[in-house]
């Protein structure tokens, strides 16, 4: 198995988080490979780490002073076996072709756990759009789009958002290549509700990864009930993740974003949730302000996502880092599972550093990873393609149905997964290897291509 390693490693070299995202699946399907030779025949994981196709392209535009801007901007196609390519875009300055293939290799296989018809794919480029005028954002994404558009369909690649890509950057994306493609075919999902875009669409990753959460002390009969929960992030995953928490008689008491985080004692209601939505969301200011308030908050600042002292070292129950990669790290881990925290449930694709993930599983409690809690958010951009490809909308309460379904479905499978290969309880050997089957199947299926 080592030897996929050192192929990724010598093939990719300098992208530590693809090779951590590799590392992890390699490990959990080792079992797999063992009982069914086929998949090391077909050299399935080697096909699985090479991205289909990975599009790399110059994004210049004019900012507010007319000075010309130069951005890189990414699309990595990764695998295509289940469906179209699908996937966020994410905007930030850390993004470079590593983050980007980690990202489409985990989306690979969430996708796969929806159980809807779409392949892994991930894009974004190196742009802040923090500090940016809506007009300056506006021209970035224009010149995004006129690339990327020539590769994109919404039978062939159908992005989303990601972290620094809301409602406004989509709005900007779609009236770009709609305009290109003479089309108003839905190559974007996270549109607007009303021009296309699905109810629950914004809300379903947050939503998701509580009801998933739900699932998993279902099985400990227990709840969220009176639960205190710790929250990381302030972004789309955060808010209704925040909101859910709230709504199942959980109390939330911390938020954060990558300069601080705010732990109010009291818990965060819905009133102080609107504050958040409207800080964060129209103002675009700093979550310090919460603290300035409330002041039943603290704030306490943070250097460069550094956790230590931070957030996880809070006594509660649950724990979702809902941020971004690595965010809670060994120290960390040590500290949640000395304070006896019930639950980990990764709302943020890969929050946990592998020497945390390892922690977390050794200690026994329920631990879920993104690919599996997340996948809410994807899982209703599926939703939001068919309501496209009919050209019909359904109601809330249909969609947040349709969205309960899938999470305990991908949780269930999770377990039977685990426990099919000697990994009982473990949901993030259960989750690769559920993943991992359906995409490995319809890869000989589809023979060496
Ligand atoms: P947003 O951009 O809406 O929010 C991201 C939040 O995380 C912000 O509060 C941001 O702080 C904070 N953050 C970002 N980078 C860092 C960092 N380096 N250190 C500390 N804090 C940081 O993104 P989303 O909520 O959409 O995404 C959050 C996570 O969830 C990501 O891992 C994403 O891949 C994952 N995800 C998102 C889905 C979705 O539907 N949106 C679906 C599945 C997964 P600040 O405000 O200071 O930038």
């Amino acid at each position: 198995m080592s030897e996929i390693l050192e192929i990724v490693k010598n093939q990719s070299p300098g992208e530590p988080e693809f090779h951590q995202a590799v590392e992890e699946v390699v490990e959990s399907v080792k079992p797999v490979l063992d009982k069914h030779p086929k998949y090391r025949n077909h050299k399935i994981l080697e096909r699985m780490v090479e991205p289909e196709r990975l599009i790399s392209f110059r994004v210049a535009w004019l900012d507010d002073n007319q000075e010309i801007q130069v951005n890189r901007g990414y699309r990595v196609q990764m695998n295509s076996a289940l469906g179209p390519y699908k996937g966020g875009i994410r905007f930030h300055p850390s993004v470079y072709g590593g983050v980007l293939k980690f990202l489409a290799f985990e989306q690979t296989f969430k996708n796969a756990l929806t159980g809807l018809p779409m392949g892994g794919g991930k894009g974004g480029s190196d742009f802040n759009p923090k500090g940016r005028s809506d007009t300056e954002v506006m021209r970035f994404c224009q010149s995004f789009m006129a690339e990327l558009a020539r590769h994109i369909g919404n039978r062939t690649d159908i992005p989303a958002g990601d972290i620094g890509v809301g409602g406004r950057e989509i709005g900007f994306m779609f009236g770009a290549q709609k305009k290109i493609s003479n089309q108003f075919a839905g190559v974007l999902t996270g549109k607007g509700v009303g021009w296309g875009g699905s109810m629950m669409r914004t809300e379903a990753t947050g939503y998701g990864l509580v009801y998933f959460a739900q699932n998993m002390l279902a099985v400990k009969k227990n709840s969220l009930k009176d639960k205190v929960c710790i929250v990381s992030g302030s972004g789309n995953v955060a808010q209704h993740a925040v909101e859910k928490i709230i709504d199942l008689g959980g109390k939330p008491i911390t938020i954060s974003d990558s300069s601080g985080f705010i732990h109010d004692e009291q818990g965060i209601d819905a009133d102080k949730l609107s504050f958040i939505k409207d800080l964060k969301n129209n103002r675009r200011g700093r979550i310090k302000e919460y603290a300035d308030k409330y002041s039943s908050a603290s704030y306490t600042e943070t250097k460069n996502g550094d956790t230590e002292n931070g957030l996880w070292h809070i006594k509660a129950d649950c724990a979702f880092p809902c941020a971004t990669q690595n965010e809670l790290g060994k120290k960390d881990a040590e500290k949640l599972v000395g304070n006896g925290i019930k639950l980990i449930g990764e709302g943020a694709n890969m929050p946990l550093t592998a020497e945390a993930a390892e922690i977390v599983i050794k200690s026994g409690i329920l631990y879920s990873p993104g690919k599996a809690s997340n996948a809410g958010g994807v899982a209703t951009s599926g939703i939001e393609m068919m309501q496209n490809y009919m050209g019909s909308y359904w109601s809330a309460k249909e969609v947040d149905e349709r969205l309960k379904k899938i999470m305990s479905e991908i949780h269930q499978n999770c377990l039977d997964a685990a426990e099919a290969y000697g990994f009982k309880d473990n949901y993030v050997a259960g989750a690769n290897i559920a993943g991992f089957i359906k995409v490995a199947d319809a890869m000989i299926a589809q023979g060496v291509v």
